[in-house]
């Protein structure tokens, strides 16, 4: 709501200070657990344990772009091992307005879709739309890593 600062959701989860959403995974940087309202056979949500609101507050710079891929590599390991038989997996974030929570969270889907119209929530529809992490990645990369192997 407007005017009011309630703690963030998602600050909280990564605090541990809250016991209604269990940790799949947690590290010094990021935390990853499952989404309350599953739009997907698996759908976690991977997020930095720094409140950062949006993609637009990420960089063109390595702590950035490591950060992102960090999210990534977390989000691919878990569903490699939760939804192996999953046929097509999804990455990406919501790019604001259209993002649900300001607190950046990596969405990581294995299809198929539950039900199926939720896939009309993961579009690319251009700079509004759901942005591929891989896609992201590009748009953030330093320099220096391109130049790298
Ligand atoms: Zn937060
Ligand atoms: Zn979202």
């Amino acid at each position: 709501m407007a005017g009011a600062t309630p703690s963030c959701v998602f600050c909280a989860i990564a605090a541990k200070s809250t016991s209604s959403n269990t940790l799949l995974y947690s590290d010094d940087k990021v935390v990853a657990f499952q989404d309350i309202n599953p739009s997907a056979f698996r759908h976690y949500l991977v997020v930095p344990v720094a409140h950062i609101p949006t993609v637009k507050y990420l960089q063109r710079k390595t702590d950035d772009y490591s950060l992102v891929s960090h999210m990534l590599e977390v989000g691919k390991t878990l569903l490699n091992r939760d939804a192996p038989q999953s046929q097509q997996y999804r990455f990406g974030f919501h790019q604001p307005p259209l993002n649900s929570v300001n607190h950046l969270h990596l969405h990581c889907l294995a299809l198929p879709y539950t039900p199926r119209w939720r896939s009309i929530k993961y579009l690319s529809l251009g700079p509004l739309g759901f942005i591929e992490a891989e896609k992201f990645l590009e748009k953030i990369k330093p320099l220096s890593v391109q130049s790298k192997v």
